[in-house]
């Protein structure tokens, strides 16, 4: 079997801007990945990225991953301490090749990774400042919560569902929910902005009750003094995780972890091994957040999760692209030893998402099961290729 060609394609007209990849064989055979840039400002660099990555691995037998994995990492230069654009055109790249392995061999892609060890996985609802549903419901997009009143009330609206573990960034919103984006929380805080911070905690808290687990997220956007305020404040609310407290640095976050008793979440914005274990060394993480759409691949994912294993941590893959990201992170968080949680994003409970990708995977009660169709499980459909506002083949 070898590589006969790639369509790749750029959304851009749905909330966030998904940038897709088809990889066809001689057999017919297909596979579909995806670079998970679809949020902040990357995606023409990343369609891009695929159009220069594709024409090396044309011709190639798709069942050689590792050979493609290590031809494009010897031969374009650039990822040698690269980063999201280069390592997520070879994460859509291998997520494709994996799809088609798992085609070909007739298995789902958990088989070819070693079979299940985590038959179910537990999963938490993701950015909860933002409300949890359809957001036509509310009649705008990035409908965010303000008053604690409100956090409170969305959290519990997860909970009816299931879920038992649930995810906020306390900073995001306004006092009237407004999206502010990704701001700078840095230096020392005035107790305004702490207040708000914890009496949103607060109220979370009060509304769950103990036995419900709450992720705080800080989408890096704190520095360490900013960072260990908040994490003093958060503390006797029982926090399961404080994700991306600063810049992800070994030395910044082992800092922050030799000041809070908080267990640290990072790794969304880290992309292979090497930039791992640093971070590893630093002895500050208990959640290790490698994206597989932007870390390298399922290849590099698998890597990068045994390595974090050495070193006493778990996994909670990073999953922020289109509802075709969630397939690839099923299969690897079902067959890893120290999968911990799995992350479900309030996006992909967006119709515009759903129509993206054949099948919708959903979990029921907070847990997902992974898919048992050959491959990844999912596939692009033609709507996704019709909005597309870039495409091309490649040959
Ligand atoms: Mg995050």
């Amino acid at each position: 079997m070898v590589i006969t060609k790639a369509e790749v394609f750029r959304i851009t007209r749905i909330i966030n801007c998904p940038i897709g990849i088809r990889i066809h064989t001689d057999t017919g055979l297909f596979g579909d990945g995806e670079v998970a840039l679809a949020y902040g400002r990357a995606s023409n660099a990343a369609y891009g990225m695929l159009k220069d990555l594709v024409p090396l691995i044309v011709g190639m037998d798709p069942l050689d991953t590792e050979v493609i994995w290590n031809k494009i990492y010897n031969e374009i230069f650039w990822t040698q301490n690269g980063g999201p654009v280069v390592y997520g055109g070879i994460s859509a790249i291998d997520m494709a090749l994996w799809d088609i392995k798992g085609k070909a061999f007739k298995a789902p892609v958990y088989k070819l990774l070693g079979g299940k060890n985590n038959p179910r996985l537990r999963t938490y609802a993701s950015q909860l400042q933002f409300y949890w549903g359809e957001w036509s419901e509310k009649g705008h997009s990035w409908a965010g919560m303000g008053t604690p009143e409100e956090f409170a009330e969305n959290a519990l609206r997860a909970v009816k569902e299931g879920y038992t573990a649930l995810k906020f960034d306390l900073t995001q919103t306004d006092e009237k929910g407004v999206c502010m984006g990704f701001v700078r929380v840095g230096g020392l805080q005035s107790p305004e902005v702490l207040n708000r911070v914890e009496s949103r905690m607060a109220a979370i808290r009060e509304a769950v009750g103990p036995d419900i687990d709450i992720l705080i997220e800080n989408h890096g956007q704190t520095d360490t003094a900013a960072a260990l305020q908040m994490a003093k404040r958060l503390e006797k609310y029982h926090p399961f995780a404080y994700e991306e407290p600063s810049y992800p640095s070994g030395e910044i976050t082992g800092n922050i972890a030799r000041q809070t008793g908080l267990p640290l979440a990072h790794g969304e914005r880290l992309y292979n091994r090497w930039q791992f274990l640093p971070m590893l060394q630093s002895g500050a993480l208990q959640l290790a957040q490698p994206d597989l759409g932007t870390c390298g691949g399922i290849t590099e994912g698998k890597k990068i999760c045994d390595l974090a294993q050495a070193y006493d941590c778990g996994v909670q893959l990073h999953i922020c692209a289109s509802n075709l990201s969630i397939a690839p992170a099923l299969h690897l968080e079902a067959a890893i030893p120290n999968f911990t949680i799995h992350e479900h994003h309030v996006l992909f409970l967006q119709e515009d998402n759903k129509k993206l990708v054949r099948y919708d995977y959903q979990p029921v009660n907070g847990y997902y099961e992974v898919p048992d169709l050959p491959g990844l499980g999912n596939e692009w459909t033609d709507y996704a290729f019709s909005i597309a506002a870039d495409y091309a083949t490649l040959k």
